[in-house]
């Protein structure tokens, strides 16, 4: 008998894959598909029942959740968002329920600026909602150009969503206001499209915090063959995590590291290199310095090396803490 995808985990199954093709384009959040002076950008990336949602969770946001995912890994490319096809996995559910799913599909398209073209639907045991999205970019951005000394940014406050889900779990008959603060950031998290032109003209290097942003700081030290020291302090935290790790005894850090479904931005940029625009160009949003690029190989929190302990996806879904 062979070994278990469990054996090598989600990234030693990429790395098999891209041996076996051999080729070494895949590995960013989108492929860059040049057209003329066109830059396209295609992602794909499923929501599956028991895995990203439970079938209590309301259909249009899982509908709304299944195009944001995708929009995130084109706005950290540094674009922005234009077709869409999306494969439906369905069991013989109710046909008001798949209509939910897809009043979701239709609200996202019109925050975001984007069209369905198209899609497919097989039966299936349990619901998945399967999105390919087709993008635009001035530039693309990657992961792999990130430079020592760089800074390194993250859009937005991290850990929301992990409590949110654990909020979920838990099951309770109400919910505090900062709790469901959480839980709407874990259901239905918005992307802001607007950081695509700051990552596009700025950033160095890019890509979106979906596993956690002590699995996906790997990938930029990795692929940009550089190190990057982390501090603590510096990592945005909302005042609903802070309240509810205060309520629970939970370590807020911890949150920031491991939770999963953040998607904001992590990227790098070079001060020095920044023309004066570009803090006009960041209005109205600020982003956050949590570290450094440095020349020895490896992560560190702090002066400590960094253990990933995100999100994997060939592991059980996380039990509600007690
Ligand atoms: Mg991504």
């Amino acid at each position: 008998m062979g070994n278990l995808i469990s054996s090598i985990g989600e990234f030693g199954l990429i790395e098999k894959i891209k041996r076996q093709l051999g080729n070494k384009i895949i590995g960013d959040d989108t492929a860059p598909i040049i057209i003329g002076d066109e830059t396209y950008l295609a992602t794909c990336d499923i929501l599956l029942e028991d895995r990203h949602f439970l079938r209590s969770y309301p259909p249009e946001k899982i509908g709304f959740k299944a195009i944001s995912v995708n929009v995130s890994d084109i706005v950290a490319s540094g674009g922005k968002p234009i077709w869409v096809l999306v494969s439906l996995l369905l069991p013989d559910i109710n046909i008001s329920y798949v209509n939910k799913i897809y009043e979701g599909i239709k609200k996202a398209c019109l925050y975001y600026h984007c069209q369905v073209i198209g899609g497919n639907i097989t039966s299936s045991e349990k619901i998945g909602i399967d999105v390919f999205m087709i993008g635009k970019a001035k530039k693309f951005m990657g992961r792999s150009g990130a430079k020592i000394d760089d800074l390194v940014y993250t859009t937005g406050v991290l850990g929301d969503s992990k409590a949110g889900l654990e909020l979920l779990l838990k099951k309770k008959k109400s919910y505090e206001n900062f709790e469901k603060q959480l839980i709407k950031k874990h259901i239905n998290p918005i992307i802001n499209i607007k950081n695509s032109d700051y990552i596009s003209s700025f950033a160095t290097s890019a890509l979106d915090i979906s596993d956690g942003l002590s699995s996906d700081i790997f990938y930029l030290s990795n692929q940009s063959n550089v190190g990057i020291v982390i501090e603590s302090k510096k990592i945005p935290l909302s005042d609903s995590l802070l309240r509810f790790c205060k309520k629970y005894n939970y370590d807020p850090i911890d949150y920031s590291l491991s939770g999963g479904e953040d998607y904001e931005v992590l990227f790098t940029q070079n001060l020095k290199s920044l023309p004066a625009q570009a803090g006009e160009i960041r209005n109205p949003k600020k982003y956050f310095c949590i570290g450094k690029v440095v020349p020895k190989r490896g992560v560190w929190l702090d002066d400590k090396k960094l253990i990933n302990k995100s999100f994997s996806h060939f592991l059980p879904v996380t039990k509600p803490p007690k």
